[in-house]
């Protein structure tokens, strides 16, 4: 084996170890499964305070409805009851009297479109409900999956970084330290095929010398863009 061809087999680890770690920062960034599993649960929250303030003022109207419907009753028995014949304190419960039952009226009017609303929230939370159950179960499906592939994932990076210690331990000081540099200037490709005689890196024709010299497994820099050729065969 040529040294070339060692280093060939680094870069080959190197650039994929740079595509697994890509592929996992991307995964554990995916979090739209669990921001709409939010969303979903936020609407239904909304929508239940809604529900639960909306009930709270019907109990608050109908308690004064009922004190209302109390007064009516003792203003009646009043102006009807025969004990009172005083004109003027007739007249003064007669003037209370029509102004409770107007409240009355109001009221019960304000009752109708508050139990009407509440009925339409909460036909609206049935359908949240059923749509925070789906993105629960949309979530817990993509969170499973995403953490079998993560780990698939991590798998093969930690395995293929044991492999790529005992390559690199194979490979001279002197070449592997080239190669390292090379990485670090060239965009994380320092060893290229020659492939239909050009440099797989930078994509110049390479003259036969130089495929003849980069046979011979010794170390061949490209004369354009300087990374190592490597020639399959
Ligand atoms: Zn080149």
């Amino acid at each position: 084996m040529s040294e070339t061809w060692r280093l060939y087999q680094l870069q080959k680890a190197d650039g994929r170890l740079v595509e697994l770690e890509k592929a996992l920062k991307a995964l554990r960034a995916d979090e739209d499964h669990r921001r709409l599993l939010q969303e979903a649960l936020a609407s239904q929250e909304a929508s239940e305070t809604e529900i639960r303030q909306l009930k709270k003022q019907l109990r608050e109207m109908e308690h004064e409805d009922s004190t209302l419907r109390a007064r009516v009753k003792s203003l009646e028995d009043k102006l009807y009851g025969g004990r009172i014949s005083n004109p003027k304190e007739l007249s003064g419960y007669q003037e209370e009297l029509a102004g409770v039952q107007t409240r009355i009226g109001t009221l019960e009017e304000a009752m109708l479109t508050r139990m009407e609303e509440l009925e339409s929230r909460e036909e609206q939370l049935t359908g949240l409900q059923d749509r925070s159950a789906q993105a629960l179960r949309d979530h817990d499906e993509r969170q499973a999956a995403l953490e079998r592939k993560i780990s698939e994932l991590e798998r093969e990076a930690s395995n293929l970084r044991a492999r790529r210690r005992e390559q690199a331990a194979e490979v001279e000081p002197g070449p592997l330290k080239r190669y390292e540099n090379l990485r670090v200037h060239k965009n994380g490709v320092a060893v290229v095929r020659i492939t239909r005689r050009s440099c797989e890196g930078c994509g110049m024709n390479l003259t036969d010398h130089k495929i003849q010299e980069a046979g011979r497994g010794g170390l061949t820099f490209c004369s354009t863009c300087s990374r190592i050729l490597y020639l399959e065969g």
